[in-house]
């Protein structure tokens, strides 16, 4: 298994088609325009109590730059201190290494379940299927990871996976599913919401109770005590990292961060950013193990899959500095109306569009740098100022270039980018083909605007608004009414190109 296989899903459509399929569902947009709205308007509210909103996110920037720049120094800091507190460390160079460690280390306890706290680095790398393929089976605990896992779904949001689902479709899912992997929900579950938490309550208390053996990412490490944080809302994972006797923790290596005293500005920039709240209702911290306090043996496995790339190119390498808190996708008008299964990755919305293509290759998802319109507010948004704009148009570079690489001969877009780069250059060929384009332009035009042209650029025009050019050109404007002289309307290059 490459490490791209679960990046990507394999098999579904590029960006553009998925979005399509998408935009026609109107239950879908309904339930993520609710959704993301109501997390959007708390995450501003809270944003605006604290004065130092801006200080904090210029420092979390600040950190996890340096982090970067010095990322093999602390993870072999962070491998030190968790060694010294009792833990082991593995290092995963891909997914497929991941697995295998993670899958020998629950074989060797005899045990044949594990119990998640949600995460999306296992998610990243397959793990439920690795485990599954192994005979063991995975219970994901989180009510939203329980929801799409019942159905057999796949996550649609990075902190509310199951964000495209309404309350009425859940009862329907649990009623149907819950029995097959547990404790059956009530015949007399309704959709209230009260309801539903009490029905996954008891059926996910049994499994907590039975497991010896849990799963978890990680939201942050701190290098210098070996403490790894996982921030959660609903005390299931609480369950996971306390209950069973031994935990196995999967960490992208970009979350380690170099001292505890780092969290204080992360841990108050999080929740503010993910759930709209000030501090999570739960926040777990273990450094390695401790005497009849949890579990008696812990293995954290560093994953790389990709990260090592990523870090080399010195603009997409600032997507490493995401902390997952998807306030990002709740500003996105793109992912407001397709949700994140069009993405066709684990990584939905604006971060999955310059974090996907970066950790599988940008030839293997070349149409998500396209997947935004550069709008700019998922930066506005980010806690860690990633400038994700800068990041998908650097990109489309890339993916540009790629497929100009594959190609033989060049593309229609590409003569016709060639042909405007020539007439643009020129002062005197832009005036040249400046009154016969116009011309044609108003002659295919209706209702003041340009319609779909013919030919190659049907596609184009079909998908834009273009209003029809003006009778008389800015230039031509300038020289009837601004000037005495026809030379003296011209600019400098124009009048050293008469000459
Ligand atoms: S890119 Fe920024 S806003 Fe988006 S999930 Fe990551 S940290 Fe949050």
């Amino acid at each position: 298994m490459s490490g791209a296989d679960n990046v990507v899903w394999l098999g579904a459509p590029a960006f553009p088609e998925a979005a399509r399929h998408a935009l026609a569902d109107s239950r879908l947009r309904a339930n993520l325009r609710r959704a993301t709205g109501t997390i959007r308007d708390k995450r501003l509210a809270v944003a605006a109590e604290l004065d130092d909103w801006e200080e904090l996110r210029e420092t979390a920037a600040a950190v996890k730059r340096h982090t970067l720049r010095h990322l093999d120094h602390y993870l072999l800091r962070l491998e030190e201190a968790v060694t010294a507190a009792g833990g082991t460390v593995h290092w995963a160079a891909d997914a497929a290494a991941a697995n295998r460690i993670v899958t020998d280390l629950v074989r060797a306890t005899g045990e044949r379940e594990v119990v998640k706290v949600k995460s999306m680095a296992t998610q990243e790398i397959g793990l439920n299927g690795a485990l599954a393929d192994a005979g063991i089976r995975a219970f994901e605990t989180d009510l939203a990871e329980l929801i799409v896992q019942l159905d057999d779904d796949r996550p649609s949001h990075i902190l509310v996976p199951a964000i495209h689902r309404s309350r009425s479709e859940i009862r329907e899912i649990f009623l149907r599913e819950m029995g097959e992997w547990g404790r059956p929900a009530p015949d007399t579950l309704t959709d209230d919401p009260r309801d539903l938490a009490e029905a996954a309550r008891l059926h996910l208390r049994e499994k907590f109770l039975r497991a010896k053996v849990a799963v978890s990412g990680a939201n942050f490490a701190a290098a210098d005590t070996g403490t790894v944080v996982v921030v959660e809302s609903e005390g299931n994972g609480r369950m996971c990292l306390t209950l069973p006797e031994t935990l196995i923790t999967v960490m992208g290596i970009e979350k380690v961060l170099p001292s505890f005293a780092d969290l204080d500005v992360f841990l108050q920039l999080l929740p503010r950013s993910s759930t709209g709240e000030r501090m999570n209702p739960y926040t777990s911290l273990w450094t390695g193990v401790t005497d009849g306090d949890g579990p008696g043996v812990f293995h954290l496995v560093l994953l790389d899959n990709g990260r090592t790339a990523t870090l080399a190119d010195e603009v997409g390498r600032q997507a490493l500095a995401c902390i997952r808190c998807s306030a990002c996708l709740n500003v996105c008008p793109v992912y407001e109306r397709t949700g994140g299964h069009a993405y066709g990755s684990v990584y939905p919305g604006p971060i999955g569009a310059v974090l996907t293509p970066q950790l599988v290759g940008v030839e293997n998802a070349a149409s998500l740098p396209f997947a935004s319109t550069l709008c700019g507010a998922c930066y506005d948004a980010c806690p860690v100022k990633i400038d994700i704009p800068e990041v998908l148009v650097h990109l489309r570079a890339e993916a540009v270039e790629a497929k100009r690489r594959r190609r033989l001969l060049p593309t229609t877009e590409a003569l016709a980018m060639k042909a405007a780069g020539a007439v643009l250059s020129s002062p005197r060929r832009l005036a040249a083909v400046q009154g016969p384009a116009a011309l044609g332009a108003r002659l295919l035009s209706r209702d003041g605007r340009i319609g779909v042209l013919p030919g190659p650029f049907a596609r184009w025009s079909g998908t834009r608004d273009t209003p029809v050019p003006p009778r008389e050109s800015m230039r031509a404007w300038w020289r009837r009414t601004r000037t005495g002289t026809r030379d003296e309307g011209r600019t400098a290059t124009e009048r050293e190109e008469r000459r």
